[in-house]
């Protein structure tokens, strides 16, 4: 079937702002809602495409690729197989309609998986996600680091298997029939809704258990150390996380494992500064260096390198040492090193050095090294200021 245009689809003009398409959007979806056309399977369709048409042009940007390119400029935006309930990110608008709570339930219950949230009763297959954060160093960002950790996973109760019974045996649960889900009914403005809800007696399990296993108090899972390794990719910053898929909780009944988020933290380095990809150093040099010039060697996190100092060189000048900062996350590419020159000032002078900078004092009053009229002028607005 053709696809059609979507400002046709919500029946609104090319020119509609905000709050007109939000309008439309809402009478649709009152018309088309599956709870007001039970069984309707034309009823559904027309809910979906008025909600993909909305899910569009409520969105500037998806809405501009339209508006230039028609359908073919959104190829790809939802992925493969094009928009599905998994792509709509509204409901919060059409909530108020349909009396809130129960909605992540009901478009659960209707259009099966691919749904983002956690809403709803009915998830009760997936394990937990484990969070844990991962302090790195800026030489380990550098290069990129395997890191083993230990961390505190529920597994299956070995003593049971998982059954979390004493002898095996357990019964269905009579409330909802080992599906570990009910329907619940509620009133609102547009009749009685249905919505599906955790069971309450088994608490989603589905079953119930009599003699209850003696190690994991019939839950089915004991907590275990249990080694993990994460390959954190170089140039990884502050921040971001690793998710190391089904590493997590183990399910409780035969579903997917939980996954790890490992956040990752950066430790504070005692020279070098971080700015995203560029590091930054203070790197002191005495004042005959300053003056004369001289070849340095600046630490970078993976040794020294050479630079040259100019002569006549002011402290607080700024050099950059190109691609000695940290890599670009995926890239290839590095950030650069800035090396900001301090000139010291030595705190006492004795003897031979002491008498060099009485000599020089003398050529200074030579030179009749006074800082001119015009000096103090560009300073005068700052006075002025306070
Ligand atoms: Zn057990
Ligand atoms: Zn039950």
């Amino acid at each position: 079937m053709e696809k059609r245009d979507y400002y046709e689809v919500l029946g609104i003009a090319k020119t509609a702002d905000a709050s007109e398409i939000k309008k439309a959007y809402r009478k649709l979806a009152m018309k088309y809602h599956p709870d007001k056309n039970p069984d309707d399977k034309e009823a559904e369709r027309m809910f979906k495409e008025a909600s993909e048409a909305y899910e569009v042009l409520s969105d500037a940007d998806k809405r501009s690729k339209y508006d230039r390119y028609g359908h073919a400029g959104l190829e790809g935006a939802f992925g493969g197989s094009g928009f599905d309930w998994g792509n709509f990110s509204h409901f919060s608008d059409i909530e108020d309609i349909f009396g809130g709570e129960g909605l992540g339930g009901i478009f659960e219950h209707l259009f099966g998986g691919g749904m983002n949230r956690s809403r709803g009763g009915s998830r009760r297959n997936k394990g937990e996600d484990l969070q844990l954060s991962l302090s790195l160093t800026l030489e380990e960002i550098a290069k990129g680091v395997t890191k083993k950790l230990k961390v505190n996973i529920k597994d299956t109760c070995e003593t049971c298997q998982g059954s979390g019974s004493a002898d095996g045996k357990s019964s269905q649960c009579p409330q909802c029939r080992g599906t570990g889900q009910v329907m619940q009914t509620t009133r609102s403005l547009f009749g009685q809704m249905q919505t599906v809800v955790r069971c309450p007696t088994c608490n989603g399990e589905g079953k119930l258990i009599e003699k209850k296993c003696k190690v994991c108090h019939g839950e089915g899972r004991t907590n275990k150390m249990t080694p993990i390794e994460v390959e954190i990719p170089a140039g990884v910053a502050e921040g971001q996380y690793i998710r190391l898929r089904g590493k997590g909780n183990k399910s409780k009944n035969m579903g997917e494992n939980g996954d790890i988020l490992v956040h990752i933290k950066e430790k504070e380095h005692p020279v070098f500064e971080r700015e995203e990809s560029n590091l930054r150093i203070n790197f002191p040099i005495s004042i005959s260096q300053a003056v004369l010039g001289a070849d340095i060697k600046v630490p970078t996190l993976s040794g020294k390198v050479k630079m040259k100092v100019p002569p006549g060189t002011q402290s607080g000048k700024i050099f950059r040492v190109r691609g000695q900062g940290l890599p670009y996350l995926n890239s290839g590419y590095n950030g650069d090193l800035y090396v900001q020159i301090i000139v010291m000032i030595p705190a006492k002078v004795i003897g031979r050095e002491k008498e060099l900078y009485e000599e020089l004092a003398e050529i200074d009053k030579e030179k009749n090294y006074e800082p001119k009229k015009s000096f103090f002028n560009k300073f005068k607005h700052l006075f002025n200021m306070i």
